[in-house]
């Protein structure tokens, strides 16, 4: 694979420097390029320097793009370890098929990852709790203002060094059920990590904010009923000694972080629901005193308690506003497999070569 060195490297956030999320990025990228015809070619390791596009770029004005997250982690011997990569260069070729983008090689991609990671080794933040953010992302670059797939894309793979979510502490999320907007519909594209979502999700997430909230939780776009997400993260609930998570329905982002904690859930014996759960039945939970925990998943933070949860203008209060004692335990397994603390039954730790 070519490699085209800098001149210039960058200047790396201080030591203890608030990495926070997405902010910092490292001075490679991989990249390989797709024209029809000719399939993708060209796959290298270049610097990550600001790029000149042809503002005619289908993916600028029809949003033809997707996208991935994931985290590598610098294992206590040393070596680096991407959590479940495989899930994800599966999950962006369904993304990419669903937005009619070509399908890549994920052997390809991973290469180029795993090289990238390598060269960029000093970029690896090493405090507790911190890790390599693995940003993953295809755009439509055919100058052409025809609504038609495009006939050439760009692959490109960023690093972000990234901090510890829960630094200062957890303080658990307050949500509000978004009655108005939804994020997806069974049918559209809500299935897949495409560009255009998050874009349509911003109007909701604002005025939550405005309203003191951290976020939306997002009901199905049909009833308005059922939970879907909260923000872009899955969402679960412990009910009783049920937990409960609502079914994958076709409107719903299938999250790696949702799919390894219901197998860390099942297999550690609890009683596991993937089903469909209204706004109601959590409210009615909430005043009967069942509804014992709830949390968001999803790769950035792993496990995001819920302390309160608005709907329909009144507030219920989650867990006395501490998280409870199974995101706790889901959160020290997936981040203990993560860093390499725990042992790794489900060989979820990719080791880069
Ligand atoms: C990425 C994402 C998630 C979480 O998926 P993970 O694979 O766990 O990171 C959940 N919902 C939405 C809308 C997402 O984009």
């Amino acid at each position: 694979m070519q490699f085209i060195t800098r001149e210039f490297l960058k200047e790396k956030p201080a030591k203890g420097a608030e990495l926070g999320f997405g902010k910092y990025f490292t001075d490679y990228m991989f990249t390989m390029k797709y024209r029809e015809g000719r399939g993708w070619y060209d796959g290298k390791i270049e610097p990550n320097v600001p790029q000149r596009f042809d503002l005619a770029a289908n993916v600028l004005h029809y949003g033809q793009g997707v996208f991935e997250g994931m985290k590598a982690f610098l294992q206590p011997d040393g070596r680096i370890a991407i959590f479940r990569p495989d899930e994800n260069w599966a999950r962006m070729n369904r993304s990419a098929e669903r937005l009619c983008i070509p399908r890549f090689s994920a052997e390809t991609a991973e290469k180029g990852v795993e090289i990238l990671l390598d060269a960029e080794r000093s970029w690896f933040p090493t405090d507790p709790g911190t890790s390599m953010y693995i940003r993953p992302a295809i755009v439509a670059t055919k100058a052409a203002l025809g609504v038609h797939a495009s006939s050439e894309y760009l692959f490109f793979v960023l690093l972000s060094p990234t901090g510890n979510y829960f630094k200062h502490g957890l303080a658990p999320l307050r949500l509000i059920v978004e009655t108005t907007y939804a994020r997806a519909a069974v049918g559209g594209t809500g299935e897949a990590k495409c560009i255009g979502n998050y874009a349509a999700s911003l109007l909701a997430g604002k005025r939550a904010e405005e309203q003191g909230f951290d976020q939306v939780i997002w009901l199905d776009s049909a009833e308005k009923k059922y939970v879907e997400e909260a923000g872009s993260m899955n969402m679960f609930f412990v009910i009783g000694d049920e937990v409960v998570t609502p079914a994958l329905n076709g409107s719903i982002l299938p999250g790696i972080t949702r799919k390894s904690c219901l197998q860390i859930l099942r297999d550690g014996g609890y009683r596991v629901s993937e089903r469909r759960i209204s706004a109601e039945e959590v409210a009615e939970a909430a005043e009967s005193g069942k509804l014992r925990e709830a949390f968001g998943t999803g790769t950035a933070a792993v496990i995001a308690p819920v302390g309160t949860i608005r709907y329909l203008g009144k507030d219920y209060t989650v867990g006395g506003g501490k998280i409870g004692e199974i995101a706790q335990t889901l959160f020290d397994t997936v981040t203990g497999i993560q860093s390499g603390r725990l042992p790794d039954p489900y060989g979820w730790r990719k080791y880069i070569k």
